[in-house]
């Protein structure tokens, strides 16, 4: 694109790409924030398509293979993305938490290797970061990176890792010095998943899909070109990457959820004072989500605020939406599998409780929790 295009003439031509890229059954629907496996390949496609036709990475620098265009520009690509239901990137691991960590602390070379590969589709992300003993309390994880000469040898295991089953590479948080603070002492990786000595187990989920994995890793040899940031610094990059992960419900989430309410109440026929009471309640609350985000989504206090409303918002949607189709919900139907599904909301990217905790300290100013070690 030559010139900066207003927002509004944006939005336009954002609608007339949409829609022609619809009509030939080139876009993926939207699907939230985890590809689910039976979308993998429709989401490739879309991915590809979008960066061959220019119009991949809307903010990402044009020699990356982006627009080169505002971060209120790519704003105004989610809502319409969400008005037409199409999802707006391949993944979040990749499109969001690597393609910004690199952007904001990448060498130049990491970022020439990695930019245009990712809005191209040819490297698919994942995000290693949860252990068997680390989700919530990230920082005592125990996956160890020791620096043996110009490389790594990388020992221990991740779990919860969505897509790891599909990615080229993952961000990897791994602890590179015993003898310092547990927020210290980590260093954040752009690991090849193809390296010798990873093995990646699907976990078979409730769902009855496999979205997320285990990762073992045995004496894996990782070159320091690999480090994202400095040596043992790991830990404010994926504070920064996390406040993405959380920044992410936006305007376009509640387009998303208005659309899914229409559909809900269109679907069920007559629907009695109390089911529309709350069908009402979770549109407002989406609402307030929505007003938070367009007044004060650029503030980083208001990301937990937002994850914890979007998740909880998410999680409520599927129980009304399983009353509403009865016994349907319990038989094998979409509606199954979005209850099934609503627990993890609350899980994934940081529990609603981590969430309220986060709120409680950082936001409200409240006293610390105790910690049993820092
Ligand atoms: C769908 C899904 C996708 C995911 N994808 C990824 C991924 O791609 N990559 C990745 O690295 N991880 C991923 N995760 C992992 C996710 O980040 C962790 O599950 C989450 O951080 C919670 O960690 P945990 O499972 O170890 O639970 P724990 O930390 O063991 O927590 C167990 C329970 O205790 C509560 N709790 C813990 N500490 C406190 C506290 N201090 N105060 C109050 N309550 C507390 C928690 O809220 C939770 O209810 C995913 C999870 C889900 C559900």
């Amino acid at each position: 694109m030559s010139e900066d295009p207003s927002l509004q003439d944006f939005r336009l031509r954002v609608a007339k790409f949409l829609a022609a890229a619809k009509s030939t059954n080139d876009t993926c629907p939207a699907y939230g924030a985890i590809l689910p496996p039976h979308l993998h390949s429709k989401a490739m496609h879309w991915q590809r398509y979008c960066y061959d036709h220019g119009w991949a990475g809307v903010h990402w620098p044009q020699e990356h293979g982006g627009m080169g265009l505002s971060r209120a520009h790519n704003v105004v690509w989610h809502e319409e993305c969400a008005l037409a239901d199409i999802a707006p990137y391949l993944n979040l691991q990749g499109l969001v938490l690597a393609g910004e960590a690199i952007l904001r602390s990448g060498t130049k070379e990491q970022k020439e290797r990695f930019l245009r590969a990712t809005l191209s589709n040819e490297i698919l992300w994942c995000q290693l970061f949860s252990e068997p003993g680390a989700g919530s309390d990230l920082a005592g994880l125990k996956t160890s990176a020791v620096l043996d000469g110009d490389h790594f040898i990388l020992n221990g295991q991740k779990v919860w890792s969505s897509n790891a089953q599909f990615a080229q590479f993952g961000i990897l948080m791994a602890r590179t010095d015993t003898t310092l603070p547990k927020h210290k002492g980590i260093t954040f990786f752009l690991l090849d998943m193809h390296t010798k000595g990873i093995e990646v187990r699907p976990i078979k989920q409730m769902t009855g899909d496999s979205e997320f994995c285990e990762v073992f890793f045995s004496d894996v040899v990782v070159p320091s070109s690999a480090v994202l940031g400095d040596l043992n610094q790991g830990w404010s990059v994926a504070m920064a990457v996390l406040e993405d992960e959380r920044g992410g419900a936006g305007a376009a989430g509640v387009i998303n959820l208005r659309r899914r309410l229409e559909q809900m109440s269109a679907g069920a026929g007559s629907i009695d004072t109390l089911t529309s009471d709350e069908l009402t309640k979770i549109l407002n609350r989406g609402r307030a989500l929505q007003a938070l985000m367009e007044f004060r989504g650029t503030d980083p206090q208001v990301a937990p605020i937002a994850k914890l409303m979007n998740s909880e918002l998410g999680y409520d949607e599927a129980q009304v939406d399983a009353m509403l189709r009865g016994a349907d919900a319990m038989l094998e139907s979409d509606a199954t599998e979005g209850l099934l599904y609503a627990p993890g909301m609350k899980i994934a990217g940081g529990s609603s409780e981590i969430q309220r905790n986060i709120i409680g300290e950082r936001v409200l100013g409240l006293p610390r929790e105790p910690q049993s070690s820092e």
